[in-house]
């Protein structure tokens, strides 16, 4: 009987032990998910950083620069640029994505005052090859006139625009104006 007890005890240690690797056993395993759950947790995480960061950056980048592209079709991609005066420099990168050389279908960003566009557009169409005037006060800002496969850009001070007055954007390129504009919104 006492054997039997004992025997009965030791079948209940080694379950008890088993019990206990059991235990254990699932231990580990939820370690392992519980390390790869931290895992993708991080990613997630990681991601939410690089998110709030890049949405933070993103904000300010959003009305601080712009990429504009252009084409052989005469167009610009966009018809609007927002401009934030927290941003203190505006940069606008000019991408032509056609193929015409700069003499068929050269096309540049031009920023100035709504009122003074046509003015500057006129100006600007005697000012070959370049057509841009220079020293021309009406211009805000203006990038290199380019040709297709080319890109560029320019960097101007935000403070230059005033909340509340209407802006443009255009290209000088003789006859681009009436296809290659659009509005420039000063926000804060
Ligand atoms: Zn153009």
């Amino acid at each position: 009987m006492k054997l039997y007890l004992s025997l009965i005890a030791a079948a209940a240690l080694s379950l008890a032990a088993c019990g206990e690797q059991a235990a254990q056993a699932p231990a580990p395993a939820p370690e392992q998910p519980a390390a790869e759950a931290p895992a993708p947790a991080e990613q997630p995480a990681a991601e939410a950083e690089a998110a709030a960061p890049a949405e933070q950056a993103a904000a300010p980048a959003e009305g601080c620069s712009a990429v504009i592209e252009a084409n052989d079709a005469m167009q610009f991609n966009t018809k609007e640029l927002t401009v934030s005066s927290a941003c203190g420099k505006y940069t606008v990168t000019l991408k032509h994505v056609g193929k015409a050389p700069k003499t068929a279908m050269g096309h540049n960003v031009v920023i100035a005052k709504a009122a003074d566009v046509a003015g500057v557009v006129a100006d600007s169409a005697k000012a070959a090859p370049e057509f841009i005037t220079v020293d021309d006060a009406r211009v805000i800002a203006h990038t290199a006139m380019i040709g297709g496969g080319e890109e560029t850009s320019v960097t101007f001070e935000t403070a230059k625009l005033a909340k509340g007055e209407a802006y443009e954007f255009f290209c000088t390129f003789p006859g681009h104006y009436a296809m290659m504009k659009g509005a420039v919104k000063v926000v804060d």
